[in-house]
C-alpha cells in the first residue's frame, strides 16, 4: 500500500499546567501541588496522531525560537513529524496557562504567541509541499488569512481538504466549495449553526464532500448527498476524553490519502479516538497504528 501523506497546517503550543486545591481569587497567591509541562496545540496534536498511525506528515506552523519552541519542534520530530519547514519567529512559542483545582474545574489564558505569526506568504513559500500530499487538515488556532490561504492552495493543488472547525469560529462562504470534509464535533456544529439558521442545508450543500460531526461517545453522523449517516462509537472505558477529536482527526486524514471509503475512514479513526479515551493525557493518549489495527481485529 502506497503510504499516505498528510499536510496539517497548525498550532503549536506548550500547556502549562498548575494543580491547587482552589483557583486562587483576583490579586492572591496561593500554593500549588503540582506543575505538569505538556505538548499541545491541535495542529501538533493532529500532525502527531497522523505520524503514529502511519503516514509522512509534515507540518506548517510557527514556534518561537525560546526553549519551548525548541523542546516542541525535537517532541514532533522524535515523532517522525517532518517540522523542517515550521517558521521560526520572534515571539513567544504559543503557550497555554491552565489552572487546575481539586474539582477539576480549570482556568486558561492561551497566548497565541507565534502561532499567529504563520502568514499566507509563509505558505506560498512552501507550495511544494502542498503539491507533494494527498490530504490537507486544518483546525482554527492560526490566522483566518493563512488558512484560507492554505484551502486555496490546497484545492488549486486538487488535493482533499479537511478543516476542523476548533476553536468554533465562522466560516467564510466563499472557503466552503474548496473544503471536502468539514469535521466540528457536536458543540462546534451547534455554534456555527447559530451563525447561519441553515447550517445543516447549507454547509452540506456547499461542501465538496462531507460535513461529519463527531458526537463523542455516542458517534459519528456524516452527511452523503441528502441522506445522514452514523456511525455508532466503539464501547470502551472512557478515563480521559482530552483530544479524542484529534485523535479522530488525525485516523480520519490517514484512512482518506490512502484512499479508504467514506465509512472505512470514519471507522479507522474512530476507532483511534476510542483507544485515545482509555488514556490519559493529550499527545501520550494518541494511538499508534498498529494498536488501532489490533483494536479492530
Ligand atoms: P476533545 O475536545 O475531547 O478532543 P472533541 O469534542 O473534539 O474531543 P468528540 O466528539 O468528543 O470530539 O470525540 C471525537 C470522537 O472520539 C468521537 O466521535 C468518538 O469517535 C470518539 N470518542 C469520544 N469519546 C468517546 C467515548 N467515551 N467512547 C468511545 N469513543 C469516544
Amino acid at each position: 500500500m502506497k503510504v499516505p501523506r498528510v499536510l496539517v497546517i497548525g498550532s503549536i503550543n506548550m500547556d502549562l499546567v498548575s494543580y491547587s486545591d482552589r483557583i486562587p481569587s483576583l490579586g492572591e497567591t496561593i500554593l500549588g501541588n503540582r506543575f505538569a509541562m505538556v505538548p499541545g496545540g491541535k495542529g501538533a496534536n493532529q500532525a502527531l496522531a497522523a505520524a503514529r498511525l502511519g503516514a509522512s506528515v509534515s507540518m506548517l506552523g510557527a514556534a518561537g525560537k525560546d526553549s519551548y519552541g525548541e523542546q516542541l519542534l525535537q517532541h514532533l520530530n522524535n515523532n517522525g513529524v517532518d517540522i523542517s519547514r515550521v517558521k521560526r519567529a520572534d515571539t513567544s512559542t504559543g503557550v497555554a496557562l491552565i489552572n487546575v483545582d481539586a474539582r477539576g474545574n480549570n482556568q486558561i489564558v492561551v497566548i497565541p504567541g507565534a502561532n499567529n505569526e504563520l502568514a499566507p506568504e509563509d505558505l506560498l513559500q512552501n507550495r511544494e509541499i502542498f503539491e507533494a500530499c494527498d490530504v490537507v487538515v486544518l483546525q482554527m488556532e492560526i490566522p483566518m488569512a493563512t488558512i484560507g490561504q492554505a484551502i486555496e492552495l490546497a484545492s488549486g493543488y486538487g488535493k482533499l481538504v479537511v478543516l476542523n472547525p476548533a476553536p468554533a469560529h465562522e466560516i467564510p462562504e466563499a472557503w466552503l466549495s474548496k473544503i471536502d470534509y468539514l469535521v466540528p464535533n457536536e458543540h462546534e456544529a451547534d455554534l456555527l449553526g447559530h451563525v447561519k439558521d441553515d447550517f445543516y442545508f447549507s454547509i452540506r450543500r456547499h461542501l465538496k464532500k462531507s460535513l461529519v460531526i463527531t458526537q463523542g461517545a455516542k458517534g459519528v453522523s456524516f452527511s452523503e448527498g441528502k441522506t445522514i449517516v452514523f456511525i455508532p462509537a466503539l464501547k470502551v472505558q472512557a478515563v480521559d476524553t482530552t483530544a479524542a477529536g484529534d485523535a479522530f482527526i488525525g485516523g480520519f486524514s490517514v484512512a482518506l490519502a490512502e484512499d479508504r471509503s467514506m465509512e472505512e475512514a470514519i471507522k479507522f479513526a474512530s476507532a483511534a479516538a476510542a483507544i485515545s479515551v482509555t488514556r490519559e493525557g493529550a499527545q501520550t493518549s494518541l494511538p499508534y497504528r498498529k494498536e488501532v489495527e489490533e483494536f479492530s481485529g
